[in-house]
């Protein structure tokens, strides 16, 4: 097996091979995970990377108050992250910008687990 074989959630396994399965037998999707890399966050689902958010440097007065736009907590600046999205086939000259609790786990407890907030912000940064 190569280290890059690709794997398969129990939803693909069930939809790719047994196409006919009652939708309410399907296993659900996977949910969004947010991984910190040092380039900045990955956000993927089911395997497969959806986009890149790449940290933006902080600058301005540390007291001004920001918002999460996936929990919508507000807090001064130093308790969040801007980041920035390539808007796709815009070759690095366009991009979208988000801002999201530095502390993920407390921002996903706000969230309660819900996907909405998550695809409304890939939405927004992916334009779609
Ligand atoms: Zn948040």
């Amino acid at each position: 097996m190569s280290e890059n074989a690709k794997t398969y959630s129990a939803r693909e396994i069930v939809l790719s091979l047994f196409p006919a399965t009652d939708a309410a037998l399907v296993p659900g999707p996977e949910p969004y995970r947010f991984e910190a890399t040092p380039e900045g966050l990955r956000v993927h689902r089911d395997g497969a990377e959806l986009v890149l958010l790449a940290a933006v440097s902080s600058a301005g007065r540390a007291s001004t108050q920001l918002l999460c736009d996936l929990c919508q907590r507000s807090a001064p600046r130093p308790y969040l992250q801007v980041f920035r999205a390539e808007v796709p086939g815009s070759k690095g000259r366009r991009y979208r910008y988000v801002t999201l609790c530095r502390d993920t786990r407390g921002c996903e407890a706000r969230r309660r687990g819900e996907d909405g907030p998550v695809e409304a912000l890939l939405s927004r940064v992916l334009g779609r």
